[in-house]
């Protein structure tokens, strides 16, 4: 659709990621039949549109790594947990990202949810973690909200860019997309060996929510093998 590839160029309708997400398994020479597969993305239900992708796998899933914003809170005891659940002589799926919504009005950073009139955040994670750096406040340590304070502390740390940026918002999902990956990178890096001889696949990118009526989109940026 026009008003996502005017924001991001490479964005592919779901279905269309869908069949480049199993060719790109084809091509590392892993089977879904064979494989399990797991989420970094935020908890927002909206991107339970992915969740489609689960029918090609070997067990249910996806295991969930991503908390708000898509930052994988689960960290290494979660990673070793979902290495441990690998099928015999299979293979695992990481697909990672922020979200942002792009609503049909072509309003960034926002999206219509069913049976809402108006539209509403997306990401709000990331939106509030915005509202923190313009506020100038500094998060403090609540263990009632804690993932939500990791998140405003990573856009703080980048205040400097977020305040050059034309829109904030994409800013900050980029901003959030090299934090995912790094974390992911430096948990799967830490934890090597939990994953014996099996292959893993991260798969990352943009996901772009459009109105609920609309199929969503995705950009695919990086697919790295370990
Ligand atoms: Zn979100």
């Amino acid at each position: 659709m026009e008003y996502i590839n005017n924001i991001y160029s490479d964005a592919k309708s779901l279905s269309q990621t869908e069949k480049t997400i199993l060719d790109e398994l084809k091509k590392h020479d892993m089977s879904p039949a064979n494989c399990i597969w797991g989420t970094s993305i935020c908890s927002d239900e909206v991107n339970n549109s992915f969740l489609s992708l689960g029918t090609h796998f070997k067990a249910p899933g996806p295991f969930f790594f991503g908390g708000i914003s898509g930052l994988p809170f689960t960290g290494k005891t979660g990673f070793a947990a979902f290495a441990s659940h690998i099928p015999d002589d299979g293979g695992a799926l990481i697909l990672f990202g922020p979200h942002i919504g792009i609503s049909a009005d072509g309003t960034v950073g926002k999206v219509k949810r069913e049976g809402q009139a108006d539209i509403t955040g997306c990401c709000g994670s990331l939106a509030a973690g915005l509202q923190t750096v313009e506020s100038g406040s500094v998060p403090v340590e609540d263990h009632s909200d804690y993932q939500q304070t990791q998140v405003s502390k990573m856009l703080i740390e980048k205040h400097a860019e977020l305040k050059e940026a034309d829109d904030p918002i994409i800013e900050a999902t980029e901003i959030a997309y090299t934090q995912i990956k790094r974390e992911l990178n430096d948990i799967i890096t830490n934890m090597k060996e939990t994953l014996g001889d099996k292959k893993l696949l991260l798969a990352g990118g943009i996901l772009i929510n459009t109105d609920w009526q609309q199929e969503d989109y995705f950009e695919l940026r990086d697919v790295i093998e370990f």
